[in-house]
């Protein structure tokens, strides 16, 4: 049975004040026994200080990119280390802001997720096709060679420790949130993909929605089979409507 997971990417919002506001409201208003994972993703600079707000409560902390290299000469990069020492859990790679504004290619979001296992985090490995490709019929085959350079650098077996984020570019921030069925179609193709190497692996891999998820969409989107959570941006910057993302999964 796969644990839902429901996390929040907060981008290059927040500040001091507002981000211990918004953490505490999340905590107080978490249901006793959540039926889903959750998780918060704030920028490099205020992981320290959301790690204390956190502290004692359930909500895991992650952080939205991180180096495929250990250390050194890197100017403006952080590492698995730095970030495992923050107590992240989470590292999102792969986002599509990444590979649209700053040319991150399929080779290096593989060789961020190896970086991240291999250190023990848990990398959410976004994948996701542009509108342009969708209407060009090509989702499948862009989800396919994401996922194929991922697995190529870290194996089936490894990913398994990971989770998989489908983000189709054109609902994320626009409000044009993807149908139900047409997101259970392309979260079906990744897991039957993972399967042709290892079906035990695909049948235990996280595969969350992202795009456009809210309070009101979420509990269709969460109905099924294949959509195991949320990677949630705008709605996670406002602890009513991530809460009501997170009771969208229930209760365990
Ligand atoms: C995202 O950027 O990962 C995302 C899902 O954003 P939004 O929820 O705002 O569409």
């Amino acid at each position: 049975m796969r644990r839902i997971l429901v996390a929040g990417n907060w981008k290059m919002n927040g500040d001091p004040a507002r981000n211990r506001e918004l953490v505490g409201g999340i905590i107080a208003g978490l249901p006793a026994r959540a039926g889903a994972e959750v998780a918060i993703c704030p920028p490099f600079p205020f992981l320290a200080a959301v790690a204390e707000h956190l502290a004692g409560s359930p909500v895991r902390l992650g952080a939205q990119d991180v180096s495929e290299h250990a250390a050194g000469a890197y100017t403006g990069e952080v590492s698995v280390t730095m970030l495992l020492a923050t107590g992240c859990r989470y590292v999102i790679v792969g986002h599509s802001e990444r590979r649209t504004l700053l040319g991150e290619t399929s080779e290096r979001v593989a060789a961020k997720t190896g970086a991240a296992l291999a250190a023990g985090l848990v990398p959410i490995v976004c994948v996701g096709e542009t509108l342009a490709e969708r209407e060009a019929g090509r989702t499948e085959a862009v989800i396919s060679a994401q996922l194929d350079a991922a697995l190529t650098v870290c194996g089936g077996a490894t990913l398994s420790k990971s989770v998989i984020a489908y983000e189709p570019v054109g609902a994320i921030g626009t409000g044009k949130v993807a149908t139900p069925e047409q997101a259970q179609e392309v979260h079906a193709h990744i897991r039957r993909n993972i399967a042709r190497r290892d079906t035990a692996v695909a049948e235990g891999l996280g595969i969350l929605y992202g795009g456009s998820m809210k309070g009101e969409n979420a509990p269709g989107l969460l109905a099924m089979p294949d959509i195991d959570g949320g990677l949630i941006g705008g709605a996670s910057l406002k602890a009513p409507d991530f809460l009501a993302i997170v009771a969208a999964a229930g209760t365990d």
